[in-house]
């Protein structure tokens, strides 16, 4: 029922200025506790596993966390969950938390990726952000992971922020290609509700980057990275040969997976799939855990018409796109009796191509992903 392990780690230093996550400032034992929950949690589900080809920990800020801690719990995910022998471990690192020892004992723990939340490599931006590291700590962290063992590194940066220009974003995407990392995430700022910056910024913000220039940016980044022989192999996301996220390959792929911890997301498969995540603060996720009844918030079973939906807008992420011979043995219809005219008129304005059985989006298409998927849903 499920293949993948995700993590939640719902703590960090401070709050960043953008960040609607759920995350906080640890409390005084939280932080010892929680992997005792976890464990719990995992328990309860165990029956379900098979053997994990990936584990994700995320959050929040899961490098708060310490080596021993993490080593407890790959520890027992191995005897109760069973862990292959390739499998893809990655652990989210805020370059403010790290230091070269406890990146080699994360190492030495089994972490075998590590995915860097640098954002910029801009001192002011940073500090606009919101964020505890500087660029200094964020280029040392780079280092010390290589020196720790790790070659495989991931590192997210964000385009369009407030007052950034075409030629700023093109020096952030210089100074990552210029470190070296196995893989990029992309990500565009966006304004999320609740937060200082959505105070800070309303949507008339003469701040923010338009539409253009956010696609400018966008497509700058597409070019930049491709030029310096990274595969642009998700909407977001850019990889050196054989250094795909597998973990996140999964997720659009609908490999089942299980969400540990405050306010994690689950997909099991059972039927057409099964979504719900846990509770969203860690009073009520210790009261489901403890009790051994677990709370399933927003549970949903997918009907036949949700999982075809899902498949495609999922899959079409990919820039490999959607196998339309692999839809129509999934779900036993052809692809043009359930989607034929919604398909012939995306290709038609260009948003789609497709190629024999293969369906892709255009790059008028990625930019407009999100209207794209939209036609599709039951
Ligand atoms: S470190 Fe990440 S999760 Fe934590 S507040 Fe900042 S953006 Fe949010």
């Amino acid at each position: 029922m499920f293949n993948r392990l995700y993590v939640h780690i719902p703590f960090c230093v401070k709050k960043c200025h953008y960040c609607a996550f759920i995350s906080r400032n640890p409390e005084k034992d939280e932080l010892a506790e929680y992997p005792a929950l976890l464990l719990r949690e995992m328990l309860l589900h165990a029956p379900a596993a098979r053997p994990l080809d990936s584990i994700y920990f995320g959050g929040g800020t899961p490098s708060l966390l310490q080596p021993l801690q993490i080593a407890r719990l790959l520890e027992k995910f191995a005897v109760y969950l069973g862990i292959s022998a390739d499998a893809e471990i990655t652990l989210e690192v805020n370059p403010g938390t790290i230091t070269h020892t406890s990146l080699k004992a994360f190492r030495e723990a089994g972490i075998n990726r590590v995915s860097l939340g640098i954002q910029s490599f801009d001192d002011a931006f940073l500090e606009r952000l919101g964020r505890i590291h500087t660029t200094e700590q964020s280029r040392q962290a780079f280092q010390d992971a290589r020196e720790a063992g790790f070659t495989n590194i991931s590192m997210d940066l964000i385009h369009s922020l407030p007052g950034q220009s075409l030629e700023q974003w093109r020096a952030e995407l210089r100074h990552a290609v210029q470190l070296g990392p196995e893989h990029i995430s992309i990500y565009g700022l966006t304004i999320e509700e609740g937060t200082p910056f959505a105070r800070s910024y309303p949507a008339n913000s003469q701040e923010l980057p338009d539409d253009d220039l956010s696609a400018d940016m966008f497509e700058l980044a597409d070019e930049l990275l491709t030029a310096a022989g990274f595969e642009h192999y998700e909407i977001a996301n850019y990889a050196r040969a054989g250094y795909r996220s597998q973990h996140n390959s999964g997720y659009w792929k609908r490999d089942g997976y299980l969400g540990l911890g405050v306010a994690a997301h689950s997909f099991l498969r059972d039927g057409y799939g099964v979504r719900f995540s846990n509770p969203d603060n860690l009073e009520e996720y210790r009261r489901s855990v403890t009790s051994g009844q677990l709370i399933r918030i927003g549970e949903q079973r997918l009907s036949r018409g949700d999982a075809r939906a899902e498949y495609l807008f999922l899959g079409l992420r990919l820039a490999e796109g959607v196998d339309l011979r692999a839809f129509e043995r999934e779900f036993g219809r052809s692809f043009e009796s359930v989607y034929g005219p919604i398909a012939a008129d995306l290709v038609r304005f260009g948003f789609l191509m497709q190629n024999g059985r293969v369906l892709a989006l255009t790059s008028r298409g990625i930019l407009l992903s999100n209207q794209v998927f939209e036609k599709f849903l039951p």
